[in-house]
């Protein structure tokens, strides 16, 4: 099993001009490794809409890699996403499902049939190939470069620790985020 802020602090280290797209429980996490202008956290209104999101902003944006770091408690409000990703399949996006069963902004609750179902073959089901679970340090590594930059859809399961973090504080209001991530996508288009 995985530590949260380890896998994410690597990511951080590792990613370059990625969009990374954020929501619920990974956000503040990921605030502790990274601030980017490219970074978008969806956390204050979109609870299983990041992947989605992250969908639209790929199609849009076709020559940006675009990252998602979704909760399994986000992937599991909003699966008809991975149908979506597979029936028109971007090579330019990678979904990240940060697996520890658990509900943590709401207090750590348990997820529904946890540990009964798989999100690796709920991906293959609906159709997408390039899908791996990752649950040790060896296999996080290998799978790093895939996630950023082999073709995609990329699907990856991280199989974390459960961790006892409470509910996140994004540190700035949603409007704000916003703002910054149309401004740096904008001047990377000019530049
Ligand atoms: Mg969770």
């Amino acid at each position: 099993m995985l530590e949260k802020d380890d896998c994410l602090e690597r990511l951080a280290a590792a990613r370059q001009d990625e969009v990374v797209i954020t929501t619920m429980s990974v956000v503040v996490p990921w605030e502790r490794w990274s601030n980017h202008p490219l970074d978008f956290a969806s956390a204050n209104s979109a609870m299983g809409h990041a992947a989605d999101f992250a969908y639209g902003l790929a199609m849009a944006q076709p020559q940006r890699r675009v990252i998602t770091l979704n909760g399994d408690g986000s992937m599991l409000m909003c699966l008809g996403t991975l149908v979506t990703m597979a029936q028109r399949p971007l090579s330019n996006l990678a979904l990240v499902i940060t697996e520890n069963g658990r509900y943590e902004v709401t207090g750590n609750q348990l997820l529904p049939a946890f540990g009964r179902f798989s999100f690796a073959a709920l991906a293959r089901a609906a159709g997408l190939t390039s899908v791996r679970e990752i649950g040790d340090e060896a296999s996080f590594e290998e799978a790093l470069p895939e996630l950023l930059g082999a073709p995609g859809p990329v699907v990856h399961i991280w199989k974390l620790k459960r961790d006892q973090e409470g509910p996140p504080k994004p540190a700035d209001p949603m409007r704000d985020r916003a703002w910054r991530l149309k401004v740096a996508l904008a001047e990377k288009d000019e530049g």
